[in-house]
């Protein structure tokens, strides 16, 4: 019998060999390589005139307006930087709202009327661009007919250059916005949430007695987890290439319950594709840090240091565009999605969280001093108190189609948001709340301002890793992000919330006459007093803390169309447009945007899943049970009748499973039309394929995956979970 594709992918990458071999990046110096293709803060101070750099630093630092010949004056810099790199052209770099990044690439060329070309950069074009919009989502903030759209630069995420093998282009950071001003994007709102979240912390620190404090601006740091596997294989996978998942697979014999996979050794082919992306993200000043095996088999992560979230924010979005290019290269397909795999570990993407002020200091530090602490009092409790009244926001902003298989399931961070600090920390809030000194500690009530805290613990004794919101020594991480969203809208949306926490605590201050110790110590108290609720230390998984949290009126949206709901509500529309972070009608559009898109992507599931079902397992296992009937009537006269009944079973085993999936499959296909001839809005659209396609897609997979387990390996077309996991 001749292999199928299937079975000569295997024999193909397990006839590879991965030796050591020395890298053809083993000698680069990381000093040297690290930034080499950023415009970054030494190239600029190197390149521009003194003027024009001290007006450009003051604009990334402050915010400040910049003059059009300061634009000019940086645009000749980046572009003979550029050409001096091998670089052709530049592209305007920016997120639409699809999710993704968007570019359109013009060369610097300029013809001359002498039949020659001179190269040309002005600061009109390094400031705007104006790139077709039509064709990107705007949730109806602008008609086909108003195509125009803007991109303008972000001078505070510094311009790069993606190499390929035939040359460079100049990438520069920008936000996107609609002709009459209204973003398109989901950068600015990230940008605008860092202003806000600035100017309310300033605010408080100001009233404090921190005078000399004049910005504060979000950090983060962003975990990102994916899985690899060959290339070939994903390529004979339909639905990871068209949907970034497998719809079908049967479980493979082992997954991951000897946990021998997390931290483990990492097998030389992994390890030369990692050096690789490394270098690669060094080059673009990524500054990647950690690297290493996550739970699931195949499944691994790699960490940044953290730094300015818009920056952070722009280096994520690269990270994961490299992370498949490079895989790419290796002979390997990079899956991103939340979960790609299933019965097996979804992969997320950690956001880590704080807030730093101009003078470098990091307000989530505890500190050592009383007044340290009491500033790092504040901060905490301004962030409880915010994430326990927009629980719902946080939930909105991390909704998606993929991270729906995540979120809730037994594996991930659940659908409820809530806070975990530590056993300690937790002990010392409890002392405030209750005007005591903290159990271990001796002496009178613990007097914010006044004592000193006890000494937190920064190591990893005391993780709690199923909380979806945990504080972890000096910042927090909200791990329910999914592995393949920008952090720009969970990271805007906490921004927002703390800002608005943290001027309710002014305010607070300001109608007690002032920030005394005193004052601060009872708002810390009644403030706490009414969030504590959403503080949880135990196992977020448990049917039991679903059942805690209910009683505690702690949120529960599952499915993301229920959790996107939020997004239009009156009192989310008032407080996002309160901060100027999202106007009523930009909200609006993104709530239309995110269902849109939600609907549409288990509409390409589920086409997928009748088309793999129709056309690769239907014949496959309609091949096996004529083979079967075939045997039974040439062997019935060999073999006894007990043995022709054994086999009889088999094909009648296999024939119903064979009924069941063309049932199911012209099933999908009635909802399918039915939905797609209805006229309902974006919203309801994706409640009904919520509530009606999965299921019938599950269906679908029911019996495919049964008839895996029946059907003549030698005939079954798709690779197989324990072929795509395990071999290399
Ligand atoms: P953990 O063990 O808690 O995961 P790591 O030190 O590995 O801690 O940090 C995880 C991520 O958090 C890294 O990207 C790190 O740079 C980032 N991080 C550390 N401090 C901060 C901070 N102050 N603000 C934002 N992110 C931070
Ligand atoms: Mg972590």
């Amino acid at each position: 019998m001749m292999a199928t594709t299937r079975q000569e992918a295997v024999r193909s990458i397990s006839s590879d060999t991965w030796e050591f071999r020395e890298n053809e990046h083993g000698n680069a110096r990381l000093t040297e390589i690290f930034g080499k293709y950023v415009f970054n803060d030494q190239v600029q101070r190197q390149r521009l005139p003194g003027a024009v750099y001290r007006a450009l630093r003051n604009t990334i630092e402050t915010g400040a307006r910049l003059e059009p010949e300061i634009a000019d004056g940086v645009a000749t810099a980046m572009k003979d930087w550029a050409i001096e790199h091998g670089a052709t052209h530049y592209t305007h770099w920016f997120q639409p709202m699809t999710g993704l990044t968007a570019e359109k690439h013009d060369s610097f060329l300029m013809p001359t009327s002498e039949g020659q070309a001179i190269l040309e950069f002005s600061g009109k074009q390094l400031a705007q661009g104006e790139p077709d919009a039509s064709s990107f989502p705007s949730g109806g903030l602008r008609a086909t007919f108003e195509a125009r759209g803007y991109t303008a630069w972000d001078p505070t995420s510094p311009a790069f250059l993606r190499k390929s093998s035939d040359g460079a282009t100049l990438t520069i950071p920008t936000a996107f916005c609609s002709w009459t001003g209204d973003a398109l994007d989901k950068k600015t709102p990230l940008l605008r949430s860092c202003e806000a979240v600035s100017s309310s912390a300033t605010r408080l620190l100001n009233m404090i007695g921190e005078a000399s404090v004049t910005r504060v601006m979000p950090t983060a740091g962003t975990e990102q987890e994916y899985f690899l596997l060959d290339r070939q294989f994903f390529t004979l996978r339909p639905d990871l290439v068209s949907a970034g998942r497998t719809l079908f697979g049967a479980r493979p014999y082992k997954g991951q319950e000897f946990d021998d996979h997390y931290f483990g050794a990492i097998s030389q082919r992994v390890l030369r594709f990692m050096q690789d992306l490394e270098h690669e993200l060094w080059l673009l000043g990524v500054p990647i840090k950690t690297r290493h095996n996550e739970v699931a088999p195949s499944q691994f992560e790699l960490a940044p240091v953290f730094s300015a979230i818009s920056v952070s924010c722009d280096q994520n979005m690269l990270t994961m565009d490299v992370i498949q290019d490079v895989a790419e290269r290796h002979g390997l397909a990079a899956l991103l999605h939340e979960k790609p795999f299933a019965a097996l570990n979804g992969s997320g993407k950690h956001l880590n969280w704080s807030l730093a002020d101009n003078l470098g200091h990091n307000l989530l530090d505890p500190g050592h001093t009383p007044h340290e602490n009491l500033k790092f009092m504040l901060f905490l409790t301004a962030i409880i108190a915010g994430v326990d009244r927009h629980q719902d926001l946080l939930r909105a902003s991390i909704a998606s189609a993929g991270n729906d298989h995540r979120l809730g399931a037994n594996e991930a961070p659940p659908a409820i948001i809530s806070i975990f600090v530590g056993t300690q920390l937790e002990e010392v809030l409890n002392a405030l709340i209750e005007g005591r000194a903290p159990a271990g500690t001796d002496g009178g009530n613990l007097r914010l301002g006044v004592n000193t805290l006890p000494e937190l613990p920064r190591d990893m004794s005391d993780r709690n890793r199923t909380s979806p919101f945990a504080f972890t020594g000096n910042k927090f991480e909200f791990r329910a992000v999914g592995s393949n969203q920008s952090i720009a809208y969970p990271a805007a949306f906490l921004n927002l919330i703390v800002a608005e926490s943290l001027d309710a605590i002014s305010d607070r201050l300001e109608a007690l006459g002032g920030a005394t110790a005193e004052n601060i110590q009872a708002v810390v108290r009644e403030t706490l007093t009414a969030h504590q609720r959403i503080l949880f230390g135990g196992d977020n998984y448990s049917d039991a803390w679903r059942e805690e949290a209910a009683r505690r009126g702690l949120l529960n949206r599952i499915g993301t169309p229920t959790a996107l709901a939020d997004w239009s509500s009156e009192e989310n529309k008032a407080l996002f447009e309160r901060y100027g972070v999202l106007s009523r009608t930009e909200l609006e559009s993104r709530f239309q945007v995110q269902s849109e898109k939600y609907a549409n992507t288990i509409n390409v599931e589920a086409i997928a899943t009748r088309d793999i079902a129709t056309t690769m397992i239907l014949p496959a296992a309609m091949a096996h049970q004529r083979q079967l009937a075939e045997s039974i009537s040439s062997v019935s006269t060999v073999l006894g009748a007990d043995a022709v009944a054994g086999q009889k079973e088999l094909l009648v085993t296999v024939s119903k499973a064979i009924d069941d999936m063309k049932h199911s499959v012209d099933e999908l296909l009635a909802i399918q039309e039915e939905l797609e001839a209805s006229e309902a809005e974006p919203h309801e659209h994706a409640v009904a394929y919520r509530e009606r396609i999965l299921p019938a897609m599950d269906a679908v997979r029911g019996a495919a995956d049964l008839l895996e387990r029946l059907v003549d390996d030698d005939l079954w077309p798709l690779p197989k979970y324990r072929e795509m996991l395990f071999i290399h």
